[in-house]
């Protein structure tokens, strides 16, 4: 398999931040084996973990750089959810990089019976208003059904994030470091939310998140 050049210093960047967000989810337990994926928007294409690694151990030079049409232009094999990302792309051009994990507390909450699928977990705290906003829920595929490409577009027109059913989070930003962070901040609420389930609790209201939008200028 041919290996990326990438000879420009933003490229060389990207790949540099990919291998090293990776290292961090995976050492921190938000991803294990060679499940999740991260991607990022290039000039040229984009670059996206190969099938099966462990983004624990990415060599930033073996990478899979793609096109627009999802075709390989260098680096080893991607992941077999590229379509996913591409979808999101495509329907977001704000979107920089998508992270994608199995991570344990949002996948617990993919799981769930009763959630909204229009907004599957409260507003428990104003960091996740402020980087995730409303998650939908997208109902059951199995892995790499072509219908979920379709499926995921239709929502990231309107959404940075979803959650998959059965499946664990994909989350958008403007950078990879934007989007890795809102994917902590959605971990981080999936789990507070499964401690609370058995407690009387308080969300955000709409005033206060009517308040959080006008002072943060705020989409959602
Ligand atoms: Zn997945």
């Amino acid at each position: 398999m041919s290996i990326a050049i990438h000879s420009k210093p933003e490229e060389a960047r990207q790949r540099e931040q990919i291998v090293a967000f990776g290292r961090s989810l995976f050492e921190r337990g938000l991803t294990a084996g060679s499940s999740g994926n991260l991607s990022v928007r290039l000039d040229d294409g984009w670059l996206l973990t190969p099938t099966n690694a462990c983004l624990g151990r990415l060599d930033p030079a073996r990478l899979a750089k793609l096109d627009w049409d999802g075709r390989l232009i260098g680096g080893e094999p991607p992941s077999k959810e590229a379509f996913l990302h591409r979808a999101v792309y495509q329907e977001r051009s704000g979107a920089g990089a998508i992270v994608h994990l199995h991570s344990t507390y949002s996948a617990a909450v993919s799981c769930m019976c009763g959630l909204n699928h229009a907004d599957c977990i409260p507003p428990l705290t104003p960091y996740f208003v402020m980087k995730i906003g409303r998650l939908p829920l997208l109902p059951y595929h199995r892995p790499g059904d072509p219908a979920l490409a379709g499926a995921i577009g239709a929502l990231a027109r309107k959404h940075s994030s979803v959650l998959l059913a059965n499946h664990g989070p994909v989350v958008s930003g403007a950078t990879l470091e934007a989007a890795v962070y809102a994917a902590e901040e959605l971990e981080e609420t999936a789990k507070l939310f499964l401690l609370l389930r058995d407690v009387p609790t308080r969300p955000l209201d709409a005033r206060q998140i009517d308040e959080l939008k006008s002072a943060f200028g705020l989409d959602i």
